[in-house]
């Protein structure tokens, strides 16, 4: 059986039910979310498992994101495919007094008052945990040249590369040089200042 839901009621919701739903997730998201953007909406499709004083949820839970790449900055698809698995229990007056103590203890574990179940923020919830924190649209991104700022996936640049050929070794050899010969100057110009 399958149904569409997005607030449940704990005593109407029947065991082995699957609530399958989609989610707008942009109605959730908040200012400090704004280095993505949902390209599809948020879908699921969850297992319930009831007993005496709660749930737990079990399924997949997917979605299409446009993630900011960290290395050259570029937008790129993202394509969230994760598995919810959650209890929720019912909040009894016991648990409200010692609330902060539990939540630290076991977090996969949620409460509902009142008989009723909001699935959308615990879905969307699931999506924002999958989110890389440093995404990268390739691990073959090479980013910006340090030098010239191009974005090297797209222009080339000759700034960074090292010369393999004979002038380029002897460049190369040169600066060393050109290194030692400053090196000894100052060692000069301490030891006049010594003397
Ligand atoms: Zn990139
Ligand atoms: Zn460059």
């Amino acid at each position: 059986m399958v149904t569409e839901f997005s607030v449940i009621k704990f005593s109407e919701i029947e065991d082995g039910v699957v609530l399958k739903g989609e989610i707008d997730g942009l109605q959730y998201k908040s200012v400090e979310d704004m280095e993505f953007t949902f390209l599809s909406p948020i879908e699921y499709e969850l297992q319930v498992n009831k007993f005496e004083d709660g749930i737990q949820l079990t399924g997949p839970v997917t979605c299409q994101l446009s993630l900011s790449c960290g290395r050259c900055l570029d937008d790129f698809q993202y394509p969230v495919r994760t598995y919810l698995d959650i209890e929720i229990t019912r909040k009894s007056h016991f648990e409200e007094a010692d609330e902060l103590e539990l939540q630290g203890e076991d977090l996969d574990i949620y409460y509902f008052e009142n008989d009723e179940i909001d699935l959308n923020p615990l879905v969307y919830e699931e999506v924002l945990l999958n989110v890389p924190m440093k995404p990268l649209c390739g691990e073959e991104c090479q980013g910006f040249c340090d030098t010239c700022g191009k974005n090297r996936n797209n222009e080339t640049c000759s700034c960074d590369k090292t010369p393999d050929t004979p002038l380029g070794e002897k460049l190369k050899s040169f600066l060393v040089f050109q290194g030692d010969n400053h090196g000894s100057s100052k060692t000069k110009n301490i030891s006049i200042k010594k003397g």
